[in-house]
């Protein structure tokens, strides 16, 4: 099966939310696994849990920048990314020996 994706329609919060991860809580936070595959569920699990932003490619940048500097949306983000950080660490899906 496949399905369709509007190829001009993307959810503005997966930059934004890539964005925090990197610059908030890698270097403030040590990670008890920075694996791909934890690191890619942490950013998943948030994105699943904030209101999707949909916008346009081109109207993009602009809306995203503006949901960035929006101090509501950075606190959501804040406390829904430490939300999935302690999630994904008390149950990693990773391999064990990996
Ligand atoms: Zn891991």
């Amino acid at each position: 099966m496949e399905f369709a994706r509007a190829s001009s329609v993307f959810n503005a919060m997966e930059p934004i939310v890539v964005s925090f991860f990197e610059e908030h809580i890698l270097p403030n936070y040590p990670l008890k696994c920075s694996c791909e595959k934890c690191t890619t569920d942490i950013i998943v699990l948030t994105l699943n849990h904030l209101k999707p932003q949909y916008t346009s490619t081109q109207a993009g940048q602009a809306y995203i920048k503006a949901l960035y500097m929006n101090p509501q949306m950075q606190s959501d983000i804040l406390q829904e990314l430490a939300r999935s950080v302690q999630t994904v660490e008390s149950k990693p899906q990773h391999q064990p020996h990996e």
